[in-house]
């Protein structure tokens, strides 16, 4: 498989993988849907193809495995070992397929010793139920690579911005997206909420 996936059949593959079994929602586990993450990655491919990538926070992989079948050499860390057999089982299903790597790691962001990478890409939780995670998130992507790729509240950018800014990094890049959230809640009302968010870019400044 080359590195020119279209966004359609990127899309069509990252469908086929499965899902959060039970999802834990202290840990904000909301899987990337499988068009989104692939309008994501052929966003950022050329952060991707040929690189170093970090996944934090991996959950089921969507991210970090597309990456892969987009040919980047990848590392998905993720905290929760349930998530992490179902990214397993996925990477084998996508392996023959794909013209980069991936590696497991099961751990949490907080103890796992920053590796010098080209990118992450992340979708992380947004802090909402773990207060101040998308920053801790941020803050060990900066520790890791000069670009990064992730997705938050579209009502948390700018504050997120400033934060990147104090630490050397620019937004160089967003796109808005809705981000369907199934009901997984018995207290939910709706099917579906659609949350919005932004896709985002930083880089460190020169
Ligand atoms: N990247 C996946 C999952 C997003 S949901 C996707 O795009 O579908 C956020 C993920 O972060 C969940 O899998 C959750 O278990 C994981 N997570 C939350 N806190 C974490 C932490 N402190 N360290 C590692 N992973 C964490």
């Amino acid at each position: 498989m080359t590195t020119q996936l279209s966004p359609a059949t990127l899309g069509i593959l990252l469908s086929r993988l499965e899902t959060f079994s039970a999802v834990k929602h202290k840990l904000e586990q909301y899987a990337t849907p499988s068009q989104l993450a692939a309008t994501f990655l052929y966003t950022a491919r050329n952060d991707l193809s040929g690189k170093r990538v970090l996944d934090l926070g991996a959950g089921t992989g969507i991210l970090g495995l597309g990456a892969a079948l987009l040919g980047a050499h990848v590392i998905c860390v993720e905290k929760d070992a349930d998530a992490m057999a179902i990214l397993r089982k996925n990477l084998d299903s996508l392996t023959p397929l794909s013209s980069g790597s991936v590696t497991e790691v099961l751990a949490d962001i907080d103890e796992f010793a920053p590796v010098r990478v080209d990118t992450v890409i992340m979708n992380p939780p947004f802090g909402t139920k773990d207060d101040g995670a998308d920053k801790r998130f941020l803050r060990k992507a900066f520790a890791c690579a000069p670009v990064v790729w992730s997705m938050h509240k579209t009502t948390t950018i700018t504050h997120l911005e400033r934060f990147a800014q104090d630490v050397g990094f620019t937004l160089t890049a967003r796109n808005a997206v809705d981000f369907a959230i199934p009901k997984t809640h018995p207290l939910h009302r709706k099917k579906r909420v659609d949350v919005a968010v932004t896709i985002v870019c930083f880089r460190k400044a020169h």
